[in-house]
């Protein structure tokens, strides 16, 4: 992925920020040498700040939307007390083995349920409350996520959209997934029900408190 600000500055950000355990980062390294759509992967510098956020709001019950490999499902279960939840959704089942491989190698993997299916099937499933959810699955439905997610989260939790940038290309929507990236960026500013930054972190994240 482009990055947003100067490559040297995120390298100096990311040398400045906690490192990740042995698992993680054997995880990146298999997602990168044998999944060709690797730049999806979180990464270091955002899981860090997902994990932190997990900590701070004193989360029980995670709910992710695209889990991937599983790299920040498991930077967040890292964060969870031992009768912690993180719920996660996915529809790729070579993906999916990969996860499924970390997860049993981690101490945290026991609090991972991992959903197969559209994501917005799976929620219709799913109890509330949750107390943060990290919205990061097919762009074009981001829009689509927000009622539902909006509703298993308790008032204080997280909504987390990742890619609210998409590289730039906000700025100037020409495709499908950009104008839902926006729309969505839009509704969440103009909603009254949550307070909310957009952080320029890595390629976007917005960061939405329900109240
Ligand atoms: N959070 C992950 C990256 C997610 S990439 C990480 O940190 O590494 C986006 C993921 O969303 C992909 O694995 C893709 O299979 C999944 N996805 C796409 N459409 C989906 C849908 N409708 N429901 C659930 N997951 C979906
Ligand atoms: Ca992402």
């Amino acid at each position: 992925m482009e990055t947003l600000i100067d490559e040297r500055l995120e390298q100096y950000a990311l040398d400045h920020t906690q490192a990740a355990s042995p698992l993680l980062e054997r995880l990146e390294k298999e997602t990168v040498s044998s999944r060709r759509d690797h730049v999806m992967l979180t990464g270091r510098g955002e899981g860090q700040l997902l994990r932190l956020l997990t900590k701070l709001v004193g989360a029980k019950r995670v709910l992710e939307i695209g889990m991937f490999t599983g790299y920040s499902a498991l930077s967040m279960a890292s964060a969870l007390p031992d009768d912690g939840e993180l719920h996660t959704c996915d529809v790729d089942p070579e993906a999916e083995a990969i996860a499924k491989r970390y997860f049993a190698e981690s101490p945290d993997g026991g609090k991972i349920h991992v959903h197969m299916g559209p994501a917005l099937e799976t929620m219709k499933s799913l109890d509330a409350p949750f107390d943060l959810a990290f919205i990061d699955a097919d762009k074009e439905n981001y829009p689509n996520y927000y009622e539902p997610v909006f509703e298993l989260i308790r008032a204080g939790g997280l909504i987390l959209f990742d890619n609210v940038l998409w590289s730039g290309k906000v700025l100037d929507p020409q495709d499908a997934e950009t104008r839902a990236i926006h729309e969505l960026n839009e509704r969440v500013h103009e909603d009254d029900r949550v307070e909310h930054v957009m952080t320029t972190v890595r390629d976007g994240l917005l960061i939405a408190q329900k109240l």
